[in-house]
């Protein structure tokens, strides 16, 4: 299986926020540590709130900090020549430049782990993460749990002063006073300050005729 690989290809950890993304791609650097691999961690600093930086210990005392990086290009000219693991973590928040950086790695023989979310707050696809599910050789979709009902969590939940927000604001809000929460698809709200502009988009792109 994949843990066991030993050329070059990219496995995507993907989910909503609270799934246990950065619990996964800590086990698998845990893993390849215990295996002997020459391992690097990379982590997108943008927004702290969604997880402070962590730092990774093997059984042998041997410790790795995650390099806080804020783009594709830092991760490039950070990696050693003699990586055999890379893991990145909060890759949403990347440019889409690092789908070309992950694929020159995987091409040169470096096992590539990659975690993010994958919506952003209006379940959108988030910043280059469904490139990445695309040129993935394996991917892992983790679920929080809904903190409205309990069932099983696909959606990063926004709310400001503790109310759903609405779609208008930025997808990445740095500094803000909003908060997340994991939610299912029937529970997750995002009101639309403009809706009757929405709802025409909706009415006139219609059912396609080739269906
Ligand atoms: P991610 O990287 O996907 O944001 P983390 O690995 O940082 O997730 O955190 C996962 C942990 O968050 C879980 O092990 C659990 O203890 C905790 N947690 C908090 N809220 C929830 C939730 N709604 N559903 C599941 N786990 C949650
Ligand atoms: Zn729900």
């Amino acid at each position: 299986m994949y843990h066991g690989a030993q050329d070059g290809w990219i496995e995507v950890v993907s989910g909503v926020m609270f799934s246990g993304k950065s619990e996964e791609l800590l086990r698998r650097v845990r893993r390849a540590l215990i295996a002997k691999k020459s391992v690097q961690v990379f982590k997108s600093h943008l927004d702290d709130r969604y997880g402070g930086v962590f730092q990774v210990s093997s059984h042998d005392g041997h410790e790795i900090d995650a390099l806080p990086v804020s783009s594709s290009v830092q991760i490039a000219e950070q990696i050693r020549p003699e990586s055999q693991v890379v893991a990145i973590d909060e890759a949403q928040f990347l440019d889409d430049g690092i789908v070309s950086v992950v694929n020159a790695l995987a091409d040169r023989g470096v096992r590539v782990i990659v975690a993010g979310t994958d919506m952003d707050f209006r379940g959108e696809p988030f910043g280059p993460m469904s490139k990445l599910l695309a040129i993935a050789e394996r991917i892992d979709k983790l679920h929080a749990i809904c903190v409205v009902c309990g069932d099983l969590a696909s959606r990063n939940q926004r709310l400001i002063d503790g109310k759903p927000a609405p779609a208008e604001g930025p997808t990445i809000q740095v500094g803000g006073s909003e908060s997340y929460e994991a939610r299912c698809r029937r529970c997750h709200e995002v009101p639309l300050v403009d809706r009757q502009q929405t709802e025409l988009t909706i009415a006139s792109s219609g059912p396609s005729e080739a269906s």
